[in-house]
């Protein structure tokens, strides 16, 4: 059997919660939808959510609502899945990448203002930065909000890895450092929908915006509307949206997920405190736990310090899947993706990106991983099946 790098854990409420959607009048479009962004929005202590069908739709309707289109510029790290990069695309935007910080593996704030100094000079500043929460470890969020602030962009939080995270004693997704945050709702993640997404903001024109975009541009307000309305039947298409819709089947499930979420998280936390204990004197990297946040813990990523391990980052990584240790690495650098580097991204540009890449593993990580399983994985780590001790 195979342990995977993550996985969803439901409980009998959350199935009795589906199954009484399934019951019920509405599949899509009706009470829980609504239910579920009051449970987000109160939990991050944000005004408004607006739940979508996939985080990548939530960054994409952020993006446009933010003003984001051809010509512009969005700049995100490369450590970090392709939608944080994609969703300028789909706005017609260019993107760029800001190289990662040695020790958190965030975007680093440092990297971002040097590259703010020169883009300055060159008259290409960018539109919109969105810094991701990787493992859910939050981002320096004060730094990239005062440059914000000096160099005139807007933020997304790509929060996909985040949700029940803290930021200085703050939930994440409160958006006192950004515009918008985005959550991320796919099995693998903290909680789940299914596939699922958020955007939660503190501006109601955003919100409205995002709303609109997430149903066609259809509205239903007069007050939005070109002229008075023809009827009671009348809605006007005021701009080109979309169908991202969360059912409310979909949304019952997190509605019910939410209520575990602060418990999930905290056995995260018991989880990695395991791993920490299991790897100490060994030659590996553990993640920071940083003083000035609680992380959401997505994910467990281990750096191999290669020179004192007697095989490659690449044999250590096959040696535990045949093992069916189900480990992983997240991120290919996303400028390393043909799709980018045909853009003409060099990797030289980002050589924290491009050192983390050579070394970094994912360990399994999910609510009911045991005790076992976690000794398991360490001990495959070091001493693969068959194979002398490798570390
Ligand atoms: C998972 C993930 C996404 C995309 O989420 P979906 O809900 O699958 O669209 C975006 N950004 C990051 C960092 C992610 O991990």
């Amino acid at each position: 059997m195979t342990i995977p790098y993550g996985r969803q854990d439901i409980s009998e409420a959350d199935i009795d919660a589906v199954v009484n959607v399934l019951r019920s009048d509405f599949l899509t479009q009706g009470p829980v939808v609504p239910a579920f962004e009051s449970a987000v929005a109160a939990h991050c202590g944000a005004a408004y959510a607006i739940a979508v069908n996939s985080a990548t739709s939530a960054l994409h309707i952020a993006c446009l609502a933010l003003g984001v289109g051809a010509g512009d510029l969005v700049w995100t790290t490369p450590i970090t899945f392709v939608a944080s990069a994609n969703c300028a695309r789909y706005c017609g935007a260019e993107v760029d990448f800001v190289d990662i910080d040695a020790v958190t593996y965030n975007l680093s704030v440092d990297r971002l203002e040097e590259k703010l100094i020169r883009a300055e000079a060159a008259g290409r500043l960018p539109k919109v930065v969105i810094p991701v929460h990787l493992c859910g470890q939050p981002c320096d969020m004060q730094g990239i909000h005062a440059l914000s602030k000096k160099y005139g962009f807007r933020i997304i939080e790509d929060a996909s890895h985040a949700i029940g995270g803290r930021y200085k004693e703050e939930p994440i997704g409160n958006c006192r450092y950004s515009d918008i945050t985005v959550f991320s709702f796919h099995p693998v993640k903290i909680i789940t929908t299914g596939e699922g997404g958020m955007a939660v903001t503190n501006h109601r024109q955003l919100a409205i915006h995002m709303a609109r975009l997430r149903s066609h541009g259809i509205t239903r307000d007069p007050a939005e509307m070109t002229h008075a309305p023809d009827g009671p039947w009348y809605y006007q298409q005021i701009e080109l949206g979309f169908n991202y819709r969360m059912t409310d089947i979909q949304a019952a499930l997190g509605l019910s997920q939410m209520q575990r979420l602060n418990e999930f998280v905290a056995k995260r936390h018991e989880l990695a405190r395991t791993y920490d204990e299991l790897l100490k004197d060994r030659p590996v990297t553990t993640p920071l736990q940083h003083e000035d946040g609680y992380s959401g813990l997505h994910l467990y990523v281990i750096r191999l310090k290669l020179d004192a391990i007697h095989a490659t980052h690449r044999e250590v990584f096959e040696r535990l899947r045949v093992s069916g240790i189900g480990v992983n690495l997240h991120y290919i650098p996303v400028y390393r993706q043909p799709y980018f580097e045909q853009q003409g991204f060099d990797p030289a540009d980002f050589p924290e990106a491009e050192k983390y890449y050579a070394e970094a593993i994912t360990l399994p990580m999910f609510p009911a991983l045991t005790h076992a399983q976690q000794v398991e994985v360490v001990q495959r780590l070091t001493t693969p099946i068959g194979h002398q001790t490798l570390f």
